[in-house]
C-alpha cells in the first residue's frame, strides 16, 4: 500500500505541474504510457484520450454511448490481455486500477475528477497496472494488446524507467512488444 500512496503523490504533483504549464491538448489517437521496473514489481500507467477509447469526451448520453463506455472500460480493465510480461520475470496476474473520468457509471462533475477534464473540453482516462514479479529486472519485454484492443489508438508514447536507466519509446501497429532493455 505504501508504494501506491507514494506513486499517487508523484502523479498528483506531475499533473499539477503540467496544468500550470498549460500543456497543449492531448492528440486523439495518441496515448501516453509510463513503465517502471523496480525490484519485485512492474507498473504501467496509461493515459488515453477518451476520444480514442469511445469517440467522445464527456459522459455518455444514450444507450449506445453507455454501451461503448462499458466496453471500453472493460477492455481497459482486462489487464491479462493488455499486458503479457516476459515469463522470465515470473510475474503474477496484473492488478488494474481504472479511472474512466466521465465514462465511469455515476460519474459526477465534481472535484474528484477534475484531473480528467481539461478546460479545453478534452478528457482522458487513466489506468494503472501493477505486476508483482519474482524477478522483475529479468523482464526483457512486455507484450501488449493495447493497439489490438483499441482500434482508434494509433501511437503510444512510452517512457520506460528501470534500475538500468530511463528512455523513451514509441509503439504503433503492427508492434505488440515493448522492450524493457536497451
Ligand atoms: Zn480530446
Amino acid at each position: 500500500m505504501k508504494h501506491l500512496l507514494r506513486r499517487g503523490a508523484i502523479l498528483v504533483s506531475t499533473l499539477a505541474a503540467s496544468a500550470a504549464m498549460a500543456a497543449p491538448p492531448h492528440e486523439h489517437g495518441v496515448a501516453r504510457l509510463d513503465v517502471a521496473v523496480e525490484p519485485g514489481r512492474i507498473t504501467l500507467m496509461l493515459e488515453m484520450p477518451l476520444d480514442t477509447l469511445v469517440g467522445f469526451e464527456r459522459a455518455p448520453r444514450n444507450d449506445a454511448e453507455r454501451a461503448a463506455a462499458r466496453t471500453a472500460l472493460a477492455r481497459l480493465a482486462d489487464a491479462a490481455k493488455l499486458w503479457r510480461p516476459d515469463p522470465a520475470a515470473g510475474c503474477g496476474p496484473a492488478q488494474a486500477e481504472i479511472d474512466g473520468g466521465p465514462l465511469a457509471p455515476g460519474h459526477a462533475h465534481g472535484a474528484d475528477h477534475d484531473h480528467a477534464h481539461g478546460d479545453d473540453g478534452h478528457a482522458d482516462a487513466d489506468a494503472s497496472y501493477t505486476l508483482e514479479c519474482a524477478a522483475a529486472e529479468r523482464a526483457a519485454f512486455v507484450d501488449t494488446g493495447l493497439l489490438e484492443s483499441f482500434p482508434r489508438l494509433r501511437i503510444v508514447h512510452v517512457q520506460v524507467a528501470t534500475p538500468k536507466g530511463q528512455w523513451k519509446a514509441m509503439l504503433s501497429r503492427p508492434m505488440t512488444r515493448l522492450p524493457l532493455v536497451r
